[in-house]
């Protein structure tokens, strides 16, 4: 076995290498340069960690996210390897013992905030030691683009120049093109062997509404309905609105907690630990939150206001389900989003290019949002990634939206807004259309125009929607300053009847709910356990400072919940457990599987699925229950009852509540007719005029040892 893989099964606990995993620690390993591009999620860490633990030497590891590397290197200190990190939350001492620690090469990974790194000092301590790779995260921080820019990642070409001999890694999840190209520039990594992943995150779910009136109220809905006990983070524009909406979901009984750059360091930091360290944390934020949080369950990315574009949606919402499992990205946006955005956009001092590539990044936002086909392609597509089929897990491939033809009530708005002379903003124009009367409107003259109350048919939603629709599809401009709507010229196509515009229906769209189910695959009866585990392992967790997750993450709970292991070689089989967790937490846990066995009952050979239904049975003593809870048909379940009752593991009795001479006129019909194991029950059924259900039939037929 490589010794690469080794580390990944011994240390790491995992069984196999993911896509371009392997090839990019075999690159990094026989020491070329090399480039990852990686959505979040995908595991670029084990990309350095890896070779820095095959490679002699200590690796340094530059990462911007000073916040963030005590989590980091805790991590892989639960993991046994040696790892430390230097910034300027460190008091001296602790800096000085690092230090201690890097000369007497007892590290095998060190982080380093950029701004320390490109110090004379710091250079000086790393030409004495023996380095095995530098790690250049978060890459696109090099990029002016980007809204990461750190002056001192552009210093890091110096790497090359000072370490000729040592290999460079530079990852990021950042995909546009532009960027790429300037992080190979800027950081020399031209002759680097390139990785691109596939960016398609299929476990998230991606769902976009439209705003309706009250946003905040649909956002509590789908917490509610989706997410009642799940940690998420809610994006929203404003710090204002960020602490409205955190308010707002205390008083609803989540904890909410908001996070803006207004706050001061410390209150951040602490929302942020709460936010890694307690389960269920909302965390409501503005886009300076996320770079860097690796928590591995947060169930959902919601955001209340439109991204800046769509790689900043895509960065954002890829925050979500790192675990793998089912995630949700939830976006509400309205007509007001796309106006404001507009004018933050026209009203910042960029230059021009800056502005029309953003005033492009933000068109093809608006085309992701208003698309009536699968998402997931359209955003693959912006990747330059194709995916051949829809999805089937977004909303659009779920519940495919209507459209109807648009084209006359188009063409009254766009003619609406002409015959105003473009001097109007929505909420006017609307007025007009629906002939509305008021002072301004008599004042204006407007109620004497042709296109005075033609729209009044129309609710003002729908007319809102629709503007909404022409603006993002490009027909209409809104007008920076003053938000008032001026034609396009493809509005023109449109007004002669040159073009159909068919637009969306507005409805409210349900998503579907994600089962509880799929996210935990556990039978009701490993609950009580996987409970006890959980108990278990945040204690520890607290008893250490860090988060749950750090310990064993969700997943690996329910896999063991589920799994049972008895013994350490069972135990290093889940995924997530090597040898250093074995033996640090291995004795704990398998005394809880040992103190919650699986009912006697229900240690039987017959399936999952039975066992289940006996298990709720026993719970509920009644079949209608069990059929409901499980989704499944009376007849079903009084099936796998009666699996159980010809084991002996349930008396008739409890099943069904019939008299002893009922029982025996089924018996004595069953007589009648072969009794060989899986014969057609029917003929029994029609004996007894169609009197008892096929249900009860085959648990008394169970009594006498047949099973059909
Ligand atoms: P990224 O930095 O790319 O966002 P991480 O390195 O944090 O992603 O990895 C995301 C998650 O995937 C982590 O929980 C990590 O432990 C897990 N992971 C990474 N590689 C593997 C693998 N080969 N097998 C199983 N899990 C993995
Ligand atoms: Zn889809």
């Amino acid at each position: 076995m490589s010794q690469a893989l080794d580390i990944l099964q011994n240390t790491f606990g995992y069984e196999d290498f993911r896509s371009n995993q392997k090839a990019i620690v075999d690159g990094v390993i026989a020491g070329r340069d090399v480039f990852v591009l990686m959505p979040t999620g995908g595991g670029k860490s084990l990309c350095y960690q890896i070779p820095a633990l095959v490679r002699e030497g200590v690796a340094i590891v530059i990462s911007p996210l000073i916040a963030l590397m005590q989590d980091q290197v805790d991590a892989l200190q639960q993991h046994g390897v040696r790892a430390a990190y230097l910034n300027s939350s460190l008091s001296f001492q602790e800096q000085q013992n690092v230090l201690g620690a890097l000369h007497r090469q007892a590290l095998d990974l060190l982080y380093i905030a950029p701004e320390r790194l490109v110090t004379s000092a710091m250079f000086d301590h790393l030409l004495q030691a023996r380095i095995s790779l530098f790690a250049i995260d978060e890459a696109h921080c090099v990029s002016q683009w980007g809204h990461d820019f750190r002056k001192e990642y552009q210093q890091l070409s110096i790497l090359r120049e000072r370490f000729p001999h040592v290999p460079r890694i530079a990852l990021t999840a950042t995909a546009d093109q532009r960027t790429r190209e300037e992080i190979i520039a800027q950081l020399g990594l031209q002759n680097a062997e390139v990785y691109i992943s596939s960016f398609d995150r299929p476990n998230i779910r991606y769902l976009i509404e439209e705003a309706s009136t009250n946003a905040r109220e649909s956002l509590w809905r789908f917490i509610q309905r989706e997410h009642p006990e799940d940690a998420g983070i809610v994006y929203c524009l404003s710090r204002k609105k960020v602490e409205s909406v955190a308010e707002f979901l205390t008083k609803k009984g989540q904890t909410a907690l908001p996070y803006h750059a207004g706050m001061s360091a410390e209150l951040r930091q602490h929302h942020q630990q709460r936010f890694l360290r307690e389960e269920g944390v909302i965390i409501v934020a503005t886009i300076a939150f996320g770079m860097g949080i690796d928590k591995p369950n947060v169930r959902f990315v919601a955001h209340l206001s439109l991204p800046k574009n769509i790689e900043s949606y895509y960065q954002e919402t890829g925050r979500a389900g790192r675990d793998g499992k089912p995630a949700n990205a939830w976006m509400s946006y309205g007509l007001q989003d796309v106006i404001l955005l507009r004018q933050m956009l026209e009203n910042s001092d960029a230059a021009d290019i800056f502005k029309r590539v953003t005033q492009h990044k933000l068109q093809s936002l608006l085309g992701l949002c208003e698309l009536v086909n699968c998402r997931r392609q359209t955003l693959l597509a912006y990747f330059d990634e194709t995916l051949a089929e829809p999805c089937g897990n977004c909303d659009n491939c779920l519940h495919p939206p209507k459209t109807y033809d648009a084209t006359t009530n188009a063409q009254k708005a766009l003619s609406c807004i002409y015959r105003t002379e473009q001097r109007f903003g929505v909420t006017y124009i609307i007025d007009v259309l629906r002939g509305k009367s008021n002072e301004r409107m008599i004042h204006n003259g407007h109620d004497r125009l042709t296109t005075y109350g033609i729209g009044d048919d129309v609710a003002p939603a729908e007319w809102r929607s629709l503007f909404r629709q022409l603006i993002a599809m490009g027909y209409v401009h809104v007008d920076v300053e003053y938000g008032s709507l001026k034609l396009a010229d493809s509005a023109r196509s449109l007004l002669r009847g040159e073009t159909l515009f068919m637009a969306r229906i507005i409805e409210k769209i349900k998503a579907g709910k994600i089962k509880k189910e799929k996210l935990h695959k556990l039978r009701s009866f490993d609950q009580e356990l996987r409970e006890a585990l959980r108990q278990c392992r945040n204690g520890l967790a607290d008893e250490q400072g860090v988060p749950p997750y750090m310990i064993f993450h969700d997943s690996t709970l329910d896999e063991m919940a589920r799994m049972r292991p008895t013994n350490n070689e069972a135990f290093l089989q889940l995924s997530g457990i090597g040898q250093f967790k074995l033996d640090k937490y291995g004795k704990e846990f398998l005394k809880v599987i040992a103190e919650n066995p699986i009912p006697d009952v229900l240690q039987n050979r017959l399936s999952d699925t039975i066992n289940e239904t006996l298990s709720l049975f026993l719970e509920t003593e009644s079949v209608e229950k069990v059929a409901e809870t499980r989704g499944l048909k009376n007849t079903t379940i009084y099936s796998h009852l009666a699996e159980a009752i010809a084991c002996d593991l349930l008396s008739l009795d409890r099943v069904i509540d019939l008299s002893g001479e009922k029982i025996t006129e089924i018996k004595n019909a069953a007589d009648m007719f072969d009794f060989a194991e899986g014969a057609p029950i029917k003929p029994i059924y029609e004996a007894l005029d169609e009197s008892y259900e096929y249900g009860i039939l085959r648990c008394v037929l169970a009594t006498m040892g047949r099973v059909s």
